[in-house]
């Protein structure tokens, strides 16, 4: 059983400090809204910490995508929540960048799917990711966005049931 929360935060910071590292023009507020009492889910492995990571690293490099654009005003923003709904625990990410068109949307779950230049991306975040959390935490995953705007995954996991 693990707290996500907890998970959520040491991930967030660790993408946020990867990629200043690389990066020191780079800059993002952080928003977090994490549930007070929130229920335990159940990690099978590291890998919800990998879904996670995953999402908070494509957030940065689309807010980062729309800063490099140059307009004004525009303040990067990544942020994550978390809450009880009814039976299941859920974690919001989401970041005002560049958003996801129609079309490309359709695609981003694709093994080897990726916008990105060789190098920066190997299209397999996403398609892992609903791997593990559909298959192997018995969750969903699903996203929002509107181009140019914001983008916004949901992931919904059962609650741990104790003994
Ligand atoms: P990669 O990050 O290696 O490209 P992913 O599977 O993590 O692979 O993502 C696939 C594609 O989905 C990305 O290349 C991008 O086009 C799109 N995408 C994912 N997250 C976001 C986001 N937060 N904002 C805009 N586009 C996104
Ligand atoms: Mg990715």
């Amino acid at each position: 059983p693990i707290d996500l929360n907890h998970l959520a935060d040491e991930y967030l910071r660790l993408a946020y400090q990867g990629l200043r590292a690389k990066d020191k023009s780079f800059n993002a507020t952080l928003v977090t809204d994490f549930a007070a009492n929130l229920p335990q889910v159940e990690a099978i492995g590291p890998d919800l910490g990998r879904v996670l990571l995953n999402l908070f690293s494509n957030g940065f490099y689309a807010v980062r995508q729309r800063q490099l654009r140059g307009e004004a005003g525009y303040a990067p923003t990544v942020s994550v929540s978390t809450a009880r709904q009814g039976d299941e625990v859920e974690i919001r990410v989401r970041d005002n960048g560049m958003g996801i068109p129609e079309a490309v949307r359709q695609k981003i779950f694709q093994p080897f799917f990726t916008t990105k230049p060789s190098g920066e991306g190997t299209g397999l975040g996403l398609s892992l990711s609903y791997d593990i959390v559909t298959k192997g935490h018995s969750g969903s995953i699903t996203v929002n966005s509107q181009e140019g705007k914001y983008t916004e995954f949901l992931i919904s996991l059962p609650i741990h049931q104790a003994g």
